[in-house]
């Protein structure tokens, strides 16, 4: 049974249907029905994974769709790989076979894709064995926030994991517990989502997604050692805004108190693409306005869907482009 609250984007009709998917585990595509792993598997008992999600889009053309940026997840996926030593076929071949899953799947609406690069032996005990295994699914699914109402976040209670305890930046399965207890409290909590702060006080990230603030007209977001993951999307922002808006980010560490002061809040990921905060700790942010995160935003899609044919080499399409008659 596939959870229903975990992909609320996906119509419950459709549910079925992506359980009649086809999915990659041991080297091959299998369906996903088969694509099951044993309860003594390492990964299952203490966490010991590394994932990436990613998304497609459609393009204009309504059968294309272009995986977003697919050679940086693979090359985050094969760093991350190193540090829980795990030996992961070559990034040009995991591209390939994500390529291959969505193929395989026939999708041609946008889509999120999950890989997982785990520790796949049978084994008690704590230390790194010598055996991998990589698994990939992809699902159909509209955007997490169709129509993005600014989002109600509460500065969680629950710290950051830091890089000396579970690196953030390798995206390890098991530390994804401390974006779990911090989600599910704020929503406990009546919020939609938390800001996470690291040990010292300063503002890290979202439960999954990075942060950006404007205020006195500079656009800043948390540096790399304030444990957050250092995002794709938020690599994108940071580029979009230099090259298109001739907006330089600053990258320094945040007070808590500048989220209250900011003139504006968003948030940035694959899976929340860019979504503004409307309010704090139930402090509403600056006037309202979000200005900057709808261009943001407008700008992200209009690269995501290849409709920039300077960002170009960002996409990776998934099906044989149609013969022109
Ligand atoms: N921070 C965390 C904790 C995340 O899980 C994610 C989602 N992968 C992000 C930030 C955003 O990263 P990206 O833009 O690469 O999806």
């Amino acid at each position: 049974m596939i959870i229903k609250s975990f992909f609320d984007s996906i119509e419950p009709s459709k549910l079925d249907a992506c359980a009649e998917g086809v999915a990659w585990l041991q080297g091959k595509l299998t369906p996903l029905r088969d694509a099951k792993i044993s309860i003594m598997t390492h990964a299952f008992l203490y966490g010991t994974a590394v994932h990436e999600g990613i998304r497609g889009y459609r393009g204009d053309d309504e059968r294309q769709v272009f995986i977003f940026r697919l050679n940086e997840h693979c090359d985050r996926l094969r760093r991350n790989c190193r540090v829980l030593r795990i030996d992961l076929p070559p990034a040009e071949r995991v591209a390939e076979a994500i390529i291959d899953v969505v193929r395989a799947n026939q999708i041609h609406s946008d889509c999120y894709i999950r890989a997982v690069a785990y520790k796949s032996g049978l084994q008690i005990g704590l230390r790194l064995s010598k055996v991998d295994d990589l698994a990939i699914f992809a699902l159909p699914q509209d955007r997490f926030h169709a129509t993005p109402k600014p989002l109600s976040v509460c500065i969680s209670s629950w710290r950051r994991v830091q890089d000396n305890a579970i690196p953030p930046r390798a995206k390890i399965n098991g530390a994804y517990v401390n974006s779990v207890l911090a989600m599910t409290d704020a929503a406990e909590n009546g919020f939609d989502d938390a800001v996470l702060l690291s040990e010292d006080g300063h503002v890290s990230e979202g439960t999954g997604m990075n942060l950006f603030l404007r205020r006195n007209g500079r656009v800043i977001t948390p540096p790399c050692y304030e444990n957050i993951l250092e995002g794709i999307t938020r690599d994108t922002i940071i580029h979009l805004l230099d090259e298109e808006l001739g907006i330089s980010v600053e990258s320094r560490p945040i007070d808590r108190t500048e989220l209250y002061a900011a003139d504006e809040v968003f948030f940035s990921g694959t899976g929340m693409e860019v979504v503004s905060v409307g309010a704090v700790d139930r402090r509403p942010v600056g006037d309202g306005t979000h200005e900057l995160a709808e261009r943001v935003r407008a700008l992200y899609f209009d690269v995501a869907r290849g409709k920039s044919e300077r960002y170009a080499k960002w996409l990776a399409p998934v099906h044989a482009a149609r013969k022109s008659t």
